[in-house]
């Protein structure tokens, strides 16, 4: 589940554009929105919605989002893969045209940069930070009796797990 993840998050080779569009059928999408009413990352991204991406694919604009940072938002939750009743997996279509703008030699936006460079320097998308209290002092998790972050066991056997998943594509363009 672990490698899953990362390999969503980052780069899910398996899916090319090629793929999402003929094997994943965008063209059955007819636009419930279902997707996008339980997406994390439209919460909290305002011009993110995955139905949208599924249209514009659908409607022949790749390109567009291919060299748009609006792809870069989705968070892997797999909510819309759930959600969706035509099995169209707004999720793949997602990271078919990241592998897309990664092959044609885009960088990512540098926030993603940033978390894909502290995956392999620490494990985690971010080092634990401190946070603000009530009381506007900052706390740390061990001051909030929160146990420490687990970090995995064998760091170089997880790095190599990492690039296994293609991650090095990542590394290769921001030169980690
Ligand atoms: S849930 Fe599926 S069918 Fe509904 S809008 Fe999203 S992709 Fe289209
Ligand atoms: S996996 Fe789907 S539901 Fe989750 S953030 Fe990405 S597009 Fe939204």
């Amino acid at each position: 589940m672990l490698f899953y993840l990362i390999g969503g998050w980052i780069f899910t080779f398996k899916f090319s554009l090629e793929d999402a569009v003929k094997e994943l059928r965008p063209q059955l999408c007819y636009q419930c929105m279902k997707c996008s009413s339980g997406c994390t990352a439209a919460k909290v991204v305002n011009n993110y919605r995955p139905h949208e991406i599924v249209a514009l694919v659908k409607a022949g604009y790749s390109d567009e989002l291919i060299n748009s940072d609006v792809i870069w938002a989705c968070s892997v939750c797999l909510k819309c893969v759930e959600y969706c009743p035509q099995r169209v997996s707004p999720f793949e279509v997602v990271m078919a045209l990241r592998n897309e703008s990664i092959a044609r030699g885009r960088v990512p936006p540098k926030s993603f940069v940033e978390m894909a460079k502290s995956v392999l320097k620490v494990g985690h998308i971010q080092e634990p930070m401190y946070i603000m209290s009530k009381d506007f002092e900052e706390v740390s998790r061990m001051e909030l009796g929160l146990p420490e972050m687990p970090k995995p066991k064998d760091f170089e056997k997880f790095k190599q797990h990492v690039l296994l998943v293609g991650f090095e594509k990542l590394k290769e363009v921001i030169r980690v």
